[in-house]
């Protein structure tokens, strides 16, 4: 059976250093307000609900309308780009991520996507940066819905639209690193794989019962094993 894997990024690809950087220098550049993302937990959350945290957090009262977020997304875009330039962020793909990405592409019937919280424009400077970006076709982002269980039916739209052919929900496959993961995967009843590589050990991911849980994608045998057992 032909399989879409949809990955999300931080914590289950890549793991960020210093990230917290740029995205608070877009927040003052955009707001004018010094808010700060290390004040919330952002691991499973998309990028405009980390936003609106953040202000809650501060208590800050603010209205942000679309033009807000379309200057917020160009700054979150530069501010980016130029950390990673300069060394001050680092993005790294995790153990097994690129060789896992490799084997999918030369394996028979598996495609591979994204589901993420993150902005496009900054998902694709963090795969960029990691060297995955491009192992992974046009998937699904924060940007496209801050309601993360909207996001797997997007990415599958999108994959339909590129081959020009229909996949099932039961043929797609989230491979994420937290409870919102599997959350948006069973609004949308795909499978989905958890992997301890981001904040939640593996014991309370598997807690959750999905599908499949590792505690990380650095054998990637295993990974291609738990994917065919699906
Ligand atoms: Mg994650």
């Amino acid at each position: 059976m032909e399989r879409l894997i949809l990955f999300d990024i931080d914590g289950t690809l890549t793991r960020t250093e210093n990230g917290y950087l740029p995205f608070n220098e877009a927040i003052f550049q955009t707001f004018g307000i010094a808010g700060d993302i290390r004040t919330v937990v952002p691991d499973g959350n998309t990028d405009p609900l980390i936003i609106r945290e953040i202000f809650a957090k501060a208590e800050v009262d603010i209205v942000i309308d679309d033009n807000d977020w379309k200057r917020f997304t160009a700054n979150l875009q530069s501010c980016y780009q130029r950390h990673v330039r300069q060394g001050l962020t680092t993005v790294r793909a995790l153990p097994g991520a690129a060789e896992l990405l490799r084997a999918l592409a030369n394996a028979t019937g598996y495609a591979t996507s994204v589901v993420t919280g993150n902005f496009e424009v900054t998902a694709q400077v963090k795969l960029e940066a990691a060297g995955l970006f491009a192992y992974l076709s046009r998937g699904a982002y924060g940007s496209d819905s801050a309601h993360r269980p909207d996001l797997p039916v997007i990415a599958k739209r999108r994959w339909e639209e590129l081959n020009c052919r229909a996949i099932e929900p039961e043929q797609c496959v989230i491979i994420g690193d937290t409870p919102n993961d599997l959350a948006a995967a069973r609004s949308n009843q795909m499978k989905c794989v958890l992997v301890g590589t981001g904040r939640y050990p593996v014991e309370e991911l598997e807690y959750r019962q999905p599908d499949g849980c590792l505690a990380e994608l650095s054998d990637t045998q295993a990974v291609l094993m738990t994917l065919a057992n699906l």
